[in-house]
């Protein structure tokens, strides 16, 4: 199939994504957070451009905005496709968004070309996947999976407390709507990594989700003068940190030299006293640990302890690990995973199998649903920043991937259930 045939519309994305990239803070490109009027500007916009592709629109109890295509086959389930519109300050124009208008192209797609689905057909923008400002993530597809922790509803910011937020949004933040029928969902994003484009491919099928794993290390050593104490009587704690910094860099490497997707970062140090003359006595730093194989982080953090050992007795200090968070990888639906491969193929477009690195809605939906994500390539690999960007192209061939596993998967799954078994 050469690119002139294809069905999605390259034009119809590049202007939904410049509309919403024009919904942003004043002098901060790109900024459209959750739970602020922008936000709700934007799913104004999105709700105005789902209705034009004749979906019925509604917010979900969870604060998601739903455009729904009633399938010929009533109680046959759910297919949806979705992301989110939110952004993290000062982010980019395609990370969610991009996932949320290739899910809209296809169903303005199937409208445009005649084609009805056995199924009943969701398009979802999935409330405040970043870390929003109450701190917390991913609220609208934990509520979609009944895990959003009801502690959450009553965090407060600004004089206003999440349930509030949801509220506005257009949700209800005390009902429970858990999904018990969604028979698949894929989700399109940008890859936030330089693999795809190193490697000239259009299309990621994505493994697993990496899971995320933080460990706080503490060093204690001893606090003495700087100029007075000699070098070998010194019980640094900076300097024992640093040594496990680098060994923290060097274990990691090895590790992701391997076929699984592994990183771990050093990203939060704290130092005390934190004065010129004084040897430190104390470093408090937190691990990051992305894992696609939950042994590979088990593995990591046995590491780490014998190097935390060693060094903290040859340097004098105390070491200890503490582990904060722990939530396993998830992996995506393996049969979802050969249908998305074989379209790409099919459709002629170079592709590969990846994992994600960082956090998607997919994992959570993935707890009610099988679920599938494709990703489609990002200029250096950038995202988080103004500069991210990946080519409206991509972005349609990424919707005609998704449009044509639609079309197949309604047609099996009306007679199978292939996903479910897998
Ligand atoms: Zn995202």
């Amino acid at each position: 199939m050469n690119r002139r045939n294809f069905p999605a519309s390259a034009e119809r994305i590049a202007a939904d994504i410049n509309a919403l990239a024009g919904l942003t803070e004043p002098g901060r490109p790109y900024t459209r957070r959750a739970f602020t009027p922008l936000h709700l500007e934007g799913r104004s916009f999105l709700a105005e451009q789902f209705r034009k592709a004749g979906l019925a629109v509604h917010v979900d109890a969870g604060g998601n905005l739903v455009g729904r295509r009633a399938g010929n086959n009533p109680g046959l389930g759910t297919l949806m496709l979705g992301s989110h519109s939110d952004t993290v300050p000062d982010g980019g124009r395609f990370d969610g968004i991009a996932g949320v208008i290739a899910a809209l192209e296809v169903a303005r797609t199937l409208t445009e070309q005649g084609i009805d689905l056995e199924h009943d057909l969701e398009i979802v923008d999935f409330l405040a996947e970043e870390v929003s400002i109450f701190g917390v993530s991913c609220i609208g597809s934990r509520s979609m999976a009944g895990i959003r922790p009801s502690e959450w509803l009553s965090r407060e910011v600004d004089g206003q407390t999440l349930a509030q937020g949801i509220a506005n949004a257009g949700g209800d933040p005390e009902r429970h709507e858990i999904r018990s029928d969604i028979r698949v969902f894929l989700e399109l994003h940008i890859e936030q990594g330089p693999i795809l484009e190193a490697e000239r491919l259009s299309i990621g099928v994505v493994t697993a989700i990496a899971g995320i794993t933080r460990i706080e290390v503490k060093i204690e050593g001893r606090a003495d003068h700087a100029g007075t104490t000699p070098m070998d009587r010194r019980a640094d704690a900076l300097v024992a940190a640093s040594r496990m910094v680098l060994d923290i860099e060097a274990l990691a490497t090895t590790m992701a030299s391997g076929r699984a997707h592994f990183a771990a970062t050093v990203g939060e140090f704290f130092l005390l006293p934190n004065a010129a003359n004084v040897i430190p006595s104390h470093v408090r730093m937190l691990i990051d640990i992305r894992a696609e194989k939950p042994e590979d982080a088990k593995l990591f953090a046995r590491a780490l302890q014998k190097t935390a050992d060693e060094i903290g007795s040859a340097s004098g200090t105390t070491i200890s690990l503490n582990p904060i968070s722990e939530a396993a990888a998830v992996p995506m639906n393996s049969y979802l995973q050969e249908v998305l491969s074989d379209i790409a193929g099919v459709i002629g477009q170079g592709h590969r199998r990846l994992a994600s690195g960082a956090g998607h809605d997919a994992a959570f939906i993935a707890r009610v649903a099988p679920a599938g994500m494709i990703f489609i390539p990002c200029r250096d690999g950038r995202s988080h920043a103004a500069e991210e960007f990946a080519e409206t192209n991509d972005i349609a061939l990424g919707a005609m991937v998704l449009l044509e596993a639609v079309k197949r998967l309604d047609n099996e799954m009306s007679t199978t259930t292939d996903a479910e078994r897998h």
